[in-house]
This record gives structure tokens, sequence and C-alpha cells, in this order.
């Protein structure tokens, strides 16, 4: 038995998913005539509050076409250090959109409406522009940690009281949402746009969906051209994404479930120094001095146990819809019997 706990994006398609992609009606999205691409667009647009989406085949590309569609050159946008729009997505930033970053030195990836405020730059040919926000729910580097509804409030309306927009980067949006117990159309009209995951937690193999108002995601379908991500018949992929939405959302609780469980099994060994809150899929752990995260990654792979180390002597592990309870007892016996 494998148990891969690198990512929530190692999941492979249930057979029940793979039989509803298998009988996809697909046509030419480029022609926009691909069904199940427009129903997913529509369907998630909906279940979000907002009036259009676009399918696209990763997450950083939604992000990055949403930076493109908010930011001329010259512009900045404020962003917290350790969110994947700036740290995982190689400079896209700068290399798309021609604009700088403010970074924000945040709480576990999370920033504060004074943040936003204390970094708008005055309006002079000094500067760069300030024109957009962008937050990350739930916080990857963070641990998986979220902002509470009335933290997306106050953000969102501190961005637009100053004539700024704000990008949800939300990947993990529903691993928050489900934990808050509020809906999706709660938040979705707190943002000019919206990128979401279907490749995360939800177990889809592909795909992300931007959504925004029906202007912004034209000129969208214009960006994801030139950034080379028009698709043809790929509503085989777009129906994994419909079939995730109507299924895959509340069981992200049990995924929650099993990382507190192995939290508190880590926490009875002897060789943890800190262990962030676990408050959705992720755990974050960082090892006492005398153990090394490097030889412990080794250990558990020599149990067929698959995680990464993150730098400073920490570990990170998440959870998934191919995480099972079989799973998390095998893993409890091997975290159990490490042999340092
Ligand atoms: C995974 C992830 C993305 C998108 O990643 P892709 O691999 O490009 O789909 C964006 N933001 C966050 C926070 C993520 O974790």
């Amino acid at each position: 038995m494998i148990i891969d706990l690198r990512s929530d994006t190692v999941t492979k398609p249930t057979p029940e998913m793979l039989q509803v992609m298998m009988n996809a009606k697909v046509g030419d999205d480029v022609f926009g005539e691909d069904p199940s691409i427009n129903e997913l667009e529509r369907m998630t647009a909906e279940l979000f509050g907002k009036e259009a989406g676009i399918y696209c085949p990763t997450g950083t590309m939604t992000n990055q076409i949403a930076i493109k569609n908010h930011t001329q050159p010259m512009d900045e946008v404020i962003v917290e250090k350790s969110n994947h729009v700036y740290y995982y997505e190689s400079g896209g930033i700068a290399y798309h959109s021609l604009s700088s970053v403010r970074l924000i030195n945040g709480d576990r990836g999370r920033i504060k409406p004074s943040d936003i405020e204390e970094n708008i730059n005055p309006d002079n040919i000094h500067h760069p522009k300030t024109k957009l926000v962008v937050i990350e729910n739930t916080a990857n580097r963070g641990g998986g940690c979220y902002y509470l509804l009335n933290e997306m409030k106050a953000l969102s309306d501190t961005a637009h009281k100053n004539n700024l927009k704000i990008h949800l980067d939300g990947a993990r949006i529903f691993n928050c949402l489900v934990e808050i117990n509020v809906a999706p159309n709660e938040i979705g009209p707190l943002f000019d746009s919206v990128s979401v995951c279907l490749s995360k937690g939800l177990g889809c193999p592909v795909g992300s969906v931007l959504l925004g108002n029906k202007d912004f995601i034209s000129s969208a379908r214009k960006y994801r051209k030139v950034f080379g991500g028009g698709m043809r018949q790929a509503g085989f992929l777009a129906a994994a994404g419909i079939y995730a939405l109507k299924n895959n959302i509340q069981r992200l609780k049990e995924d929650h479930k099993r990382a507190k469980s192995i939290s508190e099994i880590l926490l009875k060994t002897g060789w943890i120094e800190s262990l962030m809150p676990v408050d959705t899929n992720i755990l974050i752990f960082k090892l006492k001095p005398a153990y090394k995260a490097e030889i412990l990654v080794e250990k558990l792979k020599d149990n067929s146990v698959f995680c990464f180390a993150i730098g400073g002597n920490s570990i990170r592990m998440v959870t998934h819809l191919d995480f099972s309870d079989e799973m998390l007892n095998k893993l409890s016996d091997v975290i159990t019997k490490i042999n340092w």
C-alpha cells in the first residue's frame, strides 16, 4: 500500500468520475462549442454568485490571467510573501504582467486590511500604481489556514474603498468553506475575480476555473488564448469538474479529520519540535534539531509513505481523496515505529 501525502494533487479519478468523463458530450471549446465546458463554467459561476467563468488547464494560468487582466504594465500588486502567485508561479507577475509586487509579511500567508492601507503607493510619477490585492484561501504555506467570512469582507471593503481590485486565489477555497460553513455565493461577490482549482481536494485530474463579471471573463478568453490555454474537446476533463462539484465538496471534512488524526499521532512521538495548527488538510511540522527532516522523509519512503521536506527542518503532509482510514492506520504504525 502506497501512502502519498506529498500533495492533494496526486489523486486519480475514481471509477465513478471516469465513467462520467467517458460519457461527456464534447465540442471545440475554442469555438465555444463544448457543452461540458460551458456547463462547468456556468455551474461554477452560479455556485459563487459570479456572472461568468472560464475553464483553464491550471490554477497558475487562472491566477496569471486574472492578474494580467486586472493590471497594466508599471502597476503594483499587493500580496503576502509566501502566497502562490508570487512564490510558486516562477515570477509570472513580472513576466506576464510587467507589474511589480508589494510583499506583505503576513500571518501564515494571511494579510490584514491595514496591510493593504499601509502599502498603497502615493499617486505620483515616482511610484508604480497600486492596482490589485491578491489573497490566498486556504493559505498553502500557512499550513492550510483560512480567512473567516468577516475577514474576507474586511479585505474586500478595504480594497474597494481604495479603488483597488481584489483577486482570490481559491485553489483550496472549498477546504475553507466547509470548515467555516459558508456558502460559495456568500464570498464570490466580495472579489473581482476568483480562481478555483478542481485538481486539488476535489479530485479531478486537471483544471481550474476563473470567475468574474462578463467583461472580465470575455477578455480572459483572449488572454487564455495568448497564454496557449485554449483547449479543444476538453469537455472530457470538464466533466470530471462537474462531477466533483456535485459530489466531492462536503467530503473534504473527512480529509481535515484525518489530518488532525495524523497530528495527534505525530505529537505522541518524541521528535516533533512544533506543529502548525491543523486547520484543514495540510500539516506542517518541524523536527527537533537532533532529527533531520530529509532523513525522516527517507525513512518514511522506505515504508512506502511519501511526503516533502519543505526547508527549515520541516515536513509537509497533505490529506486528500485517495488517503483512506486504512492508510491512516498504517501510517500510524509506521510513524510510531520510526527508528532513529
Ligand atoms: C496548487 C495551487 C495553485 C495552482 O496550481 P496549478 O498546479 O498551476 O494548478 C494556485 N494557488 C495555490 C495556493 C495552490 O496551492
